[in-house]
């Protein structure tokens, strides 16, 4: 078994908050939002982030980025939003699945760091 937080979570082992869910795809609320909506868009596959995307497998990649207008859209994100993955030590990544953090419903800040 996956010892990884967010595979625990796609397979209902720990309970989530779930928005969007496909074959490839899932996507949920963070447990401490930093916006109004801040949705975690996920591959259902573990790959431990952005940084070991390849053609392999980067068709949950492709998918996670069909999904975010979708589910903007469904939250009411009407006046745009953030879409930030933070990858490794630098990257500040505390959970090593690949995750998208999707973020909006007020006005973000300008500092990205
Ligand atoms: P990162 O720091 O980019 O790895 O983001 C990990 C995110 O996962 C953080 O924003 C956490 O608040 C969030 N998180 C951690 N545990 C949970 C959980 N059980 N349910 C929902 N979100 C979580």
């Amino acid at each position: 078994m996956c010892d990884c937080l967010f595979c625990k979570i796609i397979a209902g082992d720990i309970p989530s908050s779930k928005v969007y869910e496909d074959d490839l795809v899932y996507a949920f609320r963070d447990i401490q939002p930093m916006a109004p909506v801040h949705v975690l868009i996920v591959p259902k596959t573990h790959l431990p982030s952005a940084d070991g995307v390849t053609a392999a497998n980067s068709a949950s990649v492709a998918r996670i980025f069909e999904v975010i207008p979708q589910i903007a859209k469904a939250e009411g994100l009407t006046n745009g939003y953030r879409v930030i993955t933070n990858c490794g030590e630098d990257g500040c990544q505390s959970v090593k699945h690949l995750h998208f953090h999707l973020l909006g419903g007020k006005k973000l800040s300008e500092k990205l760091d």
